[in-house]
């Protein structure tokens, strides 16, 4: 099969023939029809997550069809179309136990801990716990991105930001995630302001729903935000990762809010400052999100089903395997607009 694999961090992603995948007992092979690339895909790609080691083909927020199935597999997949969280729980440990997959002790994660969707096919273990049937209506390019970024930012806002309708939003980074976050909110009947440093993505965030867009560059993102929604938002996301965008949305919080990083923390930035004495007088609540639980799909792939959440408004571009290197590499420039998905292998 044509995969797109690196073999050094920072190097370039080199279009190989490698043998087809079998089945794990209990998984699948997807002939993978979309593939989105993802800031996590960058992190992987620079060196900076401990679980990937080159040669390595990155990829993880795929949408296919089920080619073939392992021997331990119950359910009839071959021939659906599906897609996957980025993180595969294994159905036995205390978070999975408890509903919470996307934080299982024992996670799978294509493209990281194991070969991943810059490939024509992808083999993926534990199928029956954790492929997510497609509705009929939902194209593979729009699915791509609901693996991760989408479901990622729906986890942000309805699971743990869970503004009132009215409340106001604050989402600091709109790259895919971030916008991702703004329809999201938006169309919960959140009020939202956006905060990036590229007058185009904040005119996307606009066109999502935004009722505010702040320009970083203008000066303290967080009082502006303070000043904007008449004393502070309700809830704020990091959609970007990083100390500034983590300090800037937990000081653009009224009393009582609760900040969501959602961004990864990674390289020189896992452990960053967090001014905790606000976090005391302002008895803010503070929490991660590590991707959606399996159970949360059902809603989800309900909005968008009925048109509520249209992740396809949050495609930029599509182009082929070849270029993937270059849209990896064009990720530290912070450039681009909207999420590239790969569609053509
Ligand atoms: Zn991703
Ligand atoms: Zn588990």
């Amino acid at each position: 099969m044509r995969a797109a694999v690196f073999h050094e961090f920072k190097g370039p992603l080199i279009i190989e023939e490698l043998p087809d995948p079998a089945p794990p007992p209990d998984g699948v092979v997807v002939e993978v029809g979309a593939t989105g690339i993802c800031r996590s895909d960058w992190h992987a790609w620079m060196g900076h997550d401990p679980d990937v080691s080159p040669p390595h083909v990155p990829g993880h927020e795929l949408a296919g069809t089920v080619v073939a199935c392992g021997s331990e597999v119950r359910g009839r997949w071959v021939g659906e179309r599906v897609t996957v969280p980025f993180c595969l729980g294994c159905g036995r440990c205390p978070p999975c136990m408890a509903g919470e997959t996307q934080i299982c002790d024992f996670d799978y994660q294509p493209g990281f801990t194991g070969p991943g969707s810059f490939a024509r096919y992808v083999a993926l273990p534990r199928a029956d716990l954790n492929l997510v049937r497609l509705p009929p209506a939902l194209r593979f390019v729009e699915a791509a991105a609901l693996g991760c970024r989408f479901m990622t930012a729906y986890a942000a806002v309805s699971v743990h930001g869970r503004p009132a309708p009215g409340d106001w939003v604050a989402v600091h980074g709109c790259g895919g995630v971030g916008l991702a976050a703004v329809m999201i909110a938006a169309r919960a009947g959140a009020r939202v302001a956006a905060v990036d440093v590229d007058a185009a993505k904040l005119a996307l965030a606009r066109e999502l729903g935004a009722e505010l867009a702040l320009d970083a560059r203008d000066g303290d993102v967080a009082p502006a935000v303070r000043d904007a929604t008449g004393g502070g938002a309700h809830v704020a996301l990091d959609a970007l990762g990083s100390a500034a965008t983590c300090a800037a949305s937990i000081g653009s919080l009224r009393k009582r809010g609760r900040h969501v990083q959602v961004g990864l923390m990674l390289g020189d930035e896992r452990s960053v400052p967090v001014a905790m004495s606000r976090v005391i007088s302002h008895e803010l609540e503070l929490a991660g999100v590590h991707g959606m639980a399996l159970r949360h799909y059902p809603a989800l792939l309900d909005a968008v089903t009925a048109g509520r959440l249209e992740p396809g408004r949050l495609i930029g571009a599509h182009v082929a395997l070849e270029d993937a290197g270059a849209e990896l590499a064009a990720m530290s420039g912070f450039a681009r607009h909207g999420a590239t998905v790969i569609a053509s292998f």
